[in-house]
């Protein structure tokens, strides 16, 4: 049982990108436009094309079983519009991840977004992490650590404004990819320096304050590998030394993924981080999509990698499905799925 702990929708049919165009125009024309939800024009046909075709052909060319299956990262953008703009989209999106989870009901598992909008209230992302855990049996989400769009102008993590989604997590039993999305700052490449510098941050963050340890069970999982965290595993380690943070607890709490496009850096990663805290991700079909001269194979196809770390088959188990099994308490795999 291979599960891939990061994969989104990035290749959704255009009558998702129309309905969002419609209303980034309108909002942007009037910041304070509401409008309607109203619907997206998507056939089950055209969401069954668009994942066969993509996710679900690369799945079983890589001989990997389920993907936890999450709205696109960089379409989330928070920053966009009002409060209303940011719940309307995640909705739509939400809902249309579970119906990609309904027609592949073995090869994908749900994670939302969450409506986040800058200088709001937490309490819109708590309403609808509620209703798709309850009402629509996601298994996780998906926290922007920085609704600005690359700005940082908000709140850090370890600040009371996240309190209630914490406790919501904790009450509702999901861990949390932190995942930034869309930069609007010229400073910051998207895919690169943004979610990288983000990835760090939000474990800096996390290691300078301590603020998990007011939320016992709360899980939070470090995508792209843990950002610099792991070449930089000494640093941190010894900073936390020298300022009195507690290094090892947060271990309690953080989880890297495998989104790391190279052997060597595979290797890295599974040397520094405990096994116990690596989750086997791919983000197939996401930042980089070509094939690594080198090898001769995708720089996404992780599996490859962790097939030829040099390390055991009980490592691997544990990469591979029974952490994430841990983490994702309500993912149901094999007899245990409806
Ligand atoms: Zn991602």
């Amino acid at each position: 049982m291979i599960i891939d702990c990061h994969g989104h929708y990035t290749t959704t049919p255009p009558g998702v990108g129309s309905w969002r165009e419609a209303q980034v125009a309108a909002v942007t024309a009037d910041p304070t436009f509401v409008g309607l939800k109203g619907s997206l024009d998507v056939t089950d046909d055209e969401i069954r094309e668009s994942i066969e075709s993509a996710q679900l052909a690369f799945q079983q060319a890589r001989g990997t079983d389920l993907t936890v299956f999450s709205p696109r990262a960089s379409w989330m953008a928070h920053h966009i519009g009002n409060a209303s703009t940011s719940l309307f989209w995640s909705q739509h999106q939400n809902e249309l991840i579970r119906r990609v989870c309904d027609l592949f009901p073995d090869s994908f598992a749900p994670v939302c977004q969450l409506p986040q909008s800058p200088g709001t209230s937490i309490d819109a992302s708590v309403c609808e992490l509620e209703r798709c855990v309850l009402e629509m049996d996601f298994i996780g989400c998906n926290v922007n650590p920085d609704p600005t769009g690359g700005m940082w102008t908000g709140p850090p993590l370890w600040d009371e404004y996240w309190t209630p989604l914490w406790e919501k997590m904790c009450e509702l039993d999901v861990p949390g990819m932190i995942h930034v999305s869309v930069s609007t700052n010229e400073n910051l490449f998207t895919t690169g320096s943004h979610y990288l510098g983000a990835d760090t941050t939000a474990f800096m963050q996390a290691l300078s304050s301590g603020f998990l340890e007011r939320f016992p069970g709360l899980r939070l999982i470090i995508p792209h590998g843990g950002g610099a965290v792991p070449y930089h595993w000494g640093r941190l380690k010894g900073m936390a030394e020298d300022k009195g943070w507690d290094f090892d607890s947060l271990m309690d709490h953080i989880y890297f993924d495998t989104c790391v496009y190279h052997q060597r850096g595979i290797d890295l990663l599974l040397d520094v981080v405990p096994t116990e805290n690596i989750l086997f991700g791919s983000e197939m079909i996401g930042a980089v999509r070509g094939i690594d001269p080198d090898t001769g194979r995708y720089y996404d196809d992780t599996r490859y990698y962790i097939d030829n770390a040099e390390t055991d088959d009980s490592t691997r188990r544990m990469i591979f499905s029974e952490n994430a099994l841990r983490v994702f308490p309500r993912l149901k795999v094999g007899g245990d799925r409806q």
